[in-house]
Parts: C-alpha cells; structure tokens; sequence
C-alpha cells in the first residue's frame, strides 16, 4: 500500500515540475513515506531524517516531508525529533498534496494530519508507476479488525472502498498503458463492499468485471483475511481465468489461544479448512501467510504449533517477523507477557529456517511442471540474458530466451528448483 502511495505521491508532485532524482542531495524536497508495522521501520525513518536535516544547514532551501504510518501516527510530535521538518502530513491527506506543497514553497511549516479521508476520485490525480508490468490498485483502505498487536486501524482508519466503477476506469487505464498485471490492495482486501451497503459490491464480482476487458492480462489480490475468504471469491477465482491462482493469507499464529489473544476472528482448525478448501480447487495454487514469532505469553509449545501448521499446511511462503509492542495497541499494554528479546529472537531464526525449508519444498513440486509466466525484466552476465519472470502463482521462474521481452508471457517447463525460485526452459 506505501509503494502505490508513493507512486500517487510522485504522480502529483510531477504537476508541480518536481523530477525525481536518483541523488538525493541534489534534491530540492524530500519526502520519507514511512512505515509503523515494526519499531525498526519507524526507528529508520527518524534516523533518515537525521541525516537530512544535517543537509539542511547547507542547503536551507531544502524542504523535508514526511508522510505515511509514523506521520499519521505521531503527528506533532514528529517535530520533537526533527524540529527542521517543513510538512508532515497523513495516509489521509495524500490528495491534499497540491495544497500542501503550496504553502511549504511559501515558507509555512505545515502538518495536515486528518482522521477522515479528502473526498475525491482519485482518478482526477497522475499516478507514476515505478514497474514496467506490474501496476498497484488499491481497491479498500483501512482496517476493521483490530488485531491486538496492529496499529494499521490506527493509522489508516476504517475500512472504506471505492466504488467500482473507479476501479474499473483505472484499471483500463492501465492497461492501455501497456501494464500486463493488476493487483488489487487492500490491507483487508476481501471486505471490499462491505462498507458500501451494496451486497452486489463485493471482491468476487470486481474480480468478475475486470476479468471481462480485453485484452491478455493478469489480476492479483492481496492481501487476504482467512474468515473473510467465501466460497463465492473461490468461486470467481475459478471462474475468471485472468485471475492468478495464487492466495496470500496471513495466519500470524499456528495456535488457536494465540490467535484468540491477537483478536485474529478464526481459529487454526478454520485457518486449516480454507486451505484444504482453496488446494482442492486449485491443484497448483499457491498459498502464502504471515506469521509472528514470540507473541506476549506464547509458550514453547505454542510456537512449536506454528512451526507445525507451516509443514502440515505445506505453505509455499511465509512472511515472518518478532514480535514488535506498537503504540495504541492491546497487546502493546501486555507488558508483564513480553518475551525477552533474546527468546523473540531465537523462534524468529526457528520459523524462518522452517520457512526455508518450507519454500524449497513447496519449488521442488514444480520441476518437470509447465508453468505460464510473465517476464518482469532481464539481467545479463558473462554475456548471457536471464529473463525474471513471475508464474500465475507467484513463483519466481528465471530462464533463457532471446526472443522474449519484458511484459510477454511464455510457457515454461521447470527444470531446477532453488529455495526462492524457479529455473526452467521456454517451451515451444
Ligand atoms: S487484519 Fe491486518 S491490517 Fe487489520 S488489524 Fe489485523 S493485522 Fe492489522
């Protein structure tokens, strides 16, 4: 959701003749768009600022933003830390830009920080997309949930999704661009609707609509909420052959005390079900999750559930992190369950090795496989051009072939397996 963000943001900038440059001295504006899932990233962010902010003694003319989760998050008191920022402004306010940018270029120190989204179609604004192929959608924002250990409803709000017919308009946008993939975003992208009190506006029948225009393209989703799953989005996955065979959904823990305690709305034996429910349907798919080592309270034995339900799921990837106490939070004020730091530590090494393990199995089913990718870009050594490709799946797919492009698609039959990708030859 940031990279799309960033993409609108610079979209809008470039109506202001702002270029973007790669040396970040040489700029006249700076903007950090930050994230707060983790301390690290927000801790990152204010030692960014550091360094700018000692750039702007020689260079006063320098404008420094932030934007983003932290900015939403800590608003004023970004300037306690960088008392030299020129704008701070929120997840909300990124359609205010034009406005914002005015008023820093008069000089004015400026935080624009609202709890309610500007009405507007975002259509009406330029959007830069950074990759060749692969363009961002983002369908609903904000979050209902309230996972004990999330400060996303916090940052981003409730969930609000926008209307069809803007998306649709957006996407054939982007396809007339030459974009040959859409992914849909949402931090709960299967709500989609939910908020709009239509029940004909749901994610199954966006997916059903966008999968009739013209033309070969691919379309994604991410990312899912487990209960939030119906058979009806089963159902138009299977329907809409634009439409990847490919599921992200976050499990966040194999055990279900643990997940009660993150507020998580299902249990593992649910979480187990939709899975052998989307595997039955889809011989191939992919599914991927996200879990948290050394949540407040988790027993040896509880993290070994997770470990499990990565083997018994045969899980093709999985996000991993430790857990990290967020401002806001439930579990953020479950002090007296912290695991020390070192324990967090050692399950985050446990899961990520059982993650690797997990990967280089879920690869080596597809050798001797044909798989349909798209070429995302190319890279030459020694002489030789590799084209990266990505299947319907996910999976990454290197290969050789010098008559493709970038944004083709070809039929590839898988000839080696590594942990994170694919190797394999055009078939023709
Ligand atoms: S569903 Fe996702 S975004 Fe929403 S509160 Fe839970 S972890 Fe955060």
């Amino acid at each position: 959701m940031n990279k799309s963000d960033t993409e609108r943001i610079i979209g809008i900038l470039s109506e202001f003749d702002y270029i973007e440059t790669d040396i970040e001295k040489d700029a006249d504006l700076l903007i950090i768009n930050t994230c707060s899932i983790r301390q690290l990233s927000a801790d990152k962010a204010y030692s960014k600022l550091g360094v700018w902010g000692k750039w702007k003694k020689s260079n006063p003319n320098l404008k420094i933003a932030i934007c983003g989760c932290v900015a939403q998050q800590d608003k004023e008191k970004v300037r306690k830390r960088a008392p030299y920022i020129d704008l701070i402004f929120g997840t909300h306010n990124i359609y205010e830009l034009p406005e914002l940018i005015k008023k820093i270029e008069d000089n004015e120190k400026v935080c624009a920080i609202t709890n309610k989204p500007f009405v507007c179609n975002q259509n009406d604004f330029k959007i830069i997309r950074k990759k060749s192929v692969n363009a961002w959608i983002p369908i609903i924002e904000g979050c209902n949930n309230f996972c004990t250990y999330c400060v996303v409803p916090f940052t981003r709000g409730r969930e609000r999704s926008r209307y069809p017919d803007e998306i649709i308009q957006e996407a054939k946008n982007i396809l007339n661009e030459g974009f040959k993939e859409i992914t849909l975003l949402g931090q709960n992208v299967d709500s989609y609707g939910k908020d709009l009190n239509d029940k004909n506006i749901t994610l199954a029948n966006l997916l059903r609509e966008l999968n009739k225009i013209d033309g070969e393209f691919r379309i994604r989703f991410v990312t899912s909420y487990p209960s939030d799953i119906t058979d009806d989005l089963i159902n138009a996955v299977d329907e809409c052959e634009k439409v990847c065979k490919y599921f992200h959904i976050p499990m966040q823990s194999g055990n279900s005390r643990i997940l009660k305690e993150m507020n998580r709305h299902y249990t593992k034996e649910q979480y187990y079900e939709i899975v052998s429910k989307i595997r039955n349907r889809f011989p191939d798919v992919a599914i991927t999750s996200d879990f948290i080592a050394g949540f407040p309270g988790e027993t040896e034995q509880e993290f070994q559930d997770t470990l499990d339900a990565i083997d018994e799921l045969e899980l093709d990837y999985s996000n991993t992190a430790a857990y990290s106490p967020r401002e806001f939070t439930k579990a953020g004020k479950m002090v007296d369950k912290f695991l020390p730091e070192d324990v967090k530590y050692e399950r985050l090494e446990r899961l990520n090795e059982k993650n690797r393990q997990a990967c280089l199995k879920s690869n080596e089913k597809f050798i001797g496989k044909e798989l349909k990718v798209l070429v995302e870009d190319k890279t030459e050594k020694d002489g030789i051009i590799t084209l990266n490709s990505r299947a319907d799946n996910n999976k990454i797919v290197h290969f050789v072939d010098n008559s493709l492009n970038v944004g083709d698609f070809a039929n590839v039959k898988i000839t080696k397996a590594q942990t994170w990708c694919l190797y394999g030859e055009p078939v023709v």
